[in-house]
């Protein structure tokens, strides 16, 4: 996945546009984000082989990667044995300056503390890491597919107003089925239940599942008050997790030498 395009004028090229998920290069969602994105610039796509839901910031550190070519519609498009934020570095080190990083759209929503396990933010966040702007697109599923054609006009109107803007760095942002509006919104950090379901398998085997249902109902302007009205949650995240008020505190209060 060479860069095969010369070298223009900055000011002259087309935005590069390097597009990720964490559902797997053969999911709908990244093919209906390519489409909307390649009004914008010039799209390559580099997403995992298989399946990387949930999967968090997780890198492949100790064992080699690999990629495939393997087309997406028409769009420039390479399968890699990694996770999200593989893909996002491996796919900057092969195409020089990216511009912009999307991500999705995810199948599931991700908000609130989704966040945090997240593959499709991870691979918006490395690009943040890397020091390019990322973007993170999720809307959730129901019994069938989301109508990605009627959500495209969505993602263009994102990207519009997202793109205007030099400085933000890292935006996660949930589309509704049928948005009524777009919102900025803050993450909506709740408790969740957290609990593991046991079950037993067709051979009688124990096996468990993890839930993640939220204890409290959201906070007004928050992203999972925006998505639950039907607006389009825009939330800009940084990378720096210090949590300044305690710190202030505990240098306050417990002072060290
Ligand atoms: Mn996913």
């Amino acid at each position: 996945m060479g860069d095969g395009g010369a070298a223009g004028t900055c000011d002259l090229r087309a935005m590069k546009i390097l597009i990720s998920n964490d559902d797997g290069i053969y999911s709908p969602g990244i093919a209906a984000l390519a489409k909307a994105a390649s009004a914008f610039g010039d799209v390559r796509i580099v997403a995992p082989d298989v399946e990387q839901s949930s999967m968090g910031h997780a890198i492949t550190a100790s064992r080699p990667l690999t990629y495939k070519k393997t087309p997406v519609g028409d769009f420039d498009a390479y399968r890699v044995n990694g996770t999200p934020a593989d893909c996002v570095a491996l796919g900057a080190y092969h195409w020089e300056r990216v511009d912009l990083v999307l991500s999705g759209i995810n199948l599931g929503v991700n908000l609130g503390n989704s966040i945090w396990h997240s593959g499709t933010m991870a691979a918006a966040k490395q690009a943040a890491l890397l020091g390019i702007r990322g973007i993170a697109f999720s809307t959730p599923t129901g019994g069938q597919e989301p109508d990605f054609e009627a959500l495209q006009p969505w993602v263009a109107r994102v990207l519009d107003t997202l793109l205007d803007d030099e400085r933000h760095e890292l935006v996660n942002v949930n589309l509704p089925p049928e948005p009524k509006g777009l919102r900025w919104a803050r993450q909506s950090v709740r408790h969740y239940d957290g609990k593991v379901v046991p079950g037993k398998d067709p051979m009688g085997r124990e096996h468990f599942w993890f839930t993640i249902k939220p204890l409290e109902s959201p906070e007004e302007n928050t992203d999972r008050w925006a998505m639950e009205h039907g607006y389009v949650s825009l939330t800009p995240v940084r990378l720096d997790l210090t949590d300044e008020e305690q710190l202030s505190r505990m240098q306050a209060e417990h002072p060290v030498d």
